[in-house]
């Protein structure tokens, strides 16, 4: 099913694919986008957590699980010698991370990887997205390989090498290859394949104007260092002006010599420690999230005493955004418990108290049908 639409995108021009619609049940269009296009000004207030006041009021968390901000760490030029001590971390932490991947060069040598070493790391729950074929050396004396012959190609054959070798895994994200040839990427051609794209300018991403086709992303992790990229930012509004409060962080990696290991463990271990705030997310996870929360529409159909009924929809492709969106509500003083179906299925629900009135925290995905509440005790 995915394989054919990854043909169609390649067959048509992508405006087509921006401007598709689907009509929804109340008859109207809704749009099925692939990316959100650069945020020219803020598209919402930042702004501390939201507590909804009346009960059956609901709103969308900025982050999953209304967490104060978001982290994602990424790994780029496939690095296979760090592969063990980074699964460790992932074991140690409860967290994944995602692997940009220079495809063309799995099975080549030993620092690249087999196809093999990555099924085994998609299989631990860490995602593996692309860095294209070739890291933009397609154009090198001595390196050309026959396939590539321009960007597009660049991009897409890496697409096709890695969801034809990860079983049931689809590449939607690509980081852009930095070094001599970076002039080469190319944003528009990206969109025609990939729902988002890291750069590497190394700032916090504002959660209000994150550029999903050019995301920034900071060299390693910044504790104590650097104003702009510190990670303190992230939870702090009096730091850097605010301007990193509630953000994401991007966090991008090479190789982590041996000599280094201790000293990026504490950082991690000092994130742990502030992971009641911190979503650590896939960066696919996160450029899903983020686009499906930016243009959200959350409409309350109905709250009666012992049930609340509410549709999410938003603006982006329904076959490819289908990340759960955290939705908090305010439930009834008198609700002690709670359970939440959409479209009948139960979905993950908790629940949690704020100036001793009782709220939920609903996972739903954006038009997949109406999330329904209910009184636990019935
Ligand atoms: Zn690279």
């Amino acid at each position: 099913m995915h394989k054919t639409k990854r043909m169609l995108i390649i067959a048509l021009p992508t405006v087509v694919w921006a401007c598709a619609a689907v009509a929804d049940g109340a008859g109207e269009d809704r749009k099925q986008l692939h990316h959100l296009p650069a945020a020219e000004t803020s598209r919402f207030e930042v702004t501390d957590r939201v507590w909804p006041e009346q009960p059956g009021d609901a709103h969308v968390c900025l982050w999953k699980d209304d967490k104060l901000c978001a982290l994602s760490i990424t790994i780029d030029d496939n690095c296979a010698p760090d592969h063990q001590w980074w699964i460790e971390q992932g074991k140690k932490y409860g967290w994944h991370f995602t692997w940009f991947m220079i495809t063309g060069r799995a099975g080549t040598g030993a620092y690249w990887g087999t196809w093999d070493e990555w099924r085994e790391m998609r299989r631990l729950g860490h995602d593996v997205q692309s860095h294209t074929v070739t890291h933009l050396h397609f154009k090198d004396e001595g390196r050309a390989e026959d396939e590539i012959k321009d960007i597009d190609a660049e991009y897409a054959i890496s697409v096709r090498h890695i969801e034809e070798n990860l079983n049931d895994h689809r590449c939607v994200v690509l980081a852009y290859p930095g070094g001599k040839n970076s002039q080469l990427n190319d944003r528009d051609v990206a969109a025609k394949y990939f729902i988002g794209a890291r750069g590497t300018v190394g700032h916090i991403n504002r959660a209000d104007q994150i550029d999903y086709l050019n995301t920034s992303s900071v060299g390693g992790i910044n504790i104590g260092g650097a104003p702009w990229s510190e990670f303190n930012n992230l939870l702090d509004p009096a730091l850097y002006r605010g301007r990193g409060y509630r953000g994401w962080y991007c966090t991008h990696f090479h190789g982590v010599k041996e000599d280094r290991r201790q000293e990026l463990g504490e950082k991690l271990e000092y994130i742990k420690q502030r992971e009641d705030q911190v979503w650590v997310g896939l960066f696919r996870e996160v450029v899903m999230y983020g686009q499906q929360r930016d243009t959200a529409r959350l409409k309350t159909l109905d709250s009666k005493s012992q049930e609340i009924r509410f549709n999410l929809s938003d603006d982006m492709d329904d076959t490819l955004f289908d990340f759960p969106l955290t939705v908090k509500v305010r439930l009834p003083d008198n609700w002690k418990t709670v359970r939440a179906t959409q479209a009948g299925t139960p979905v993950e629900v908790s629940q949690l108290e704020h100036d001793g009135s009782p709220f939920a925290l609903v996972q739903a995905v954006p038009d997949k049908g109406e999330v329904v509440l209910i009184d636990g005790r019935q």
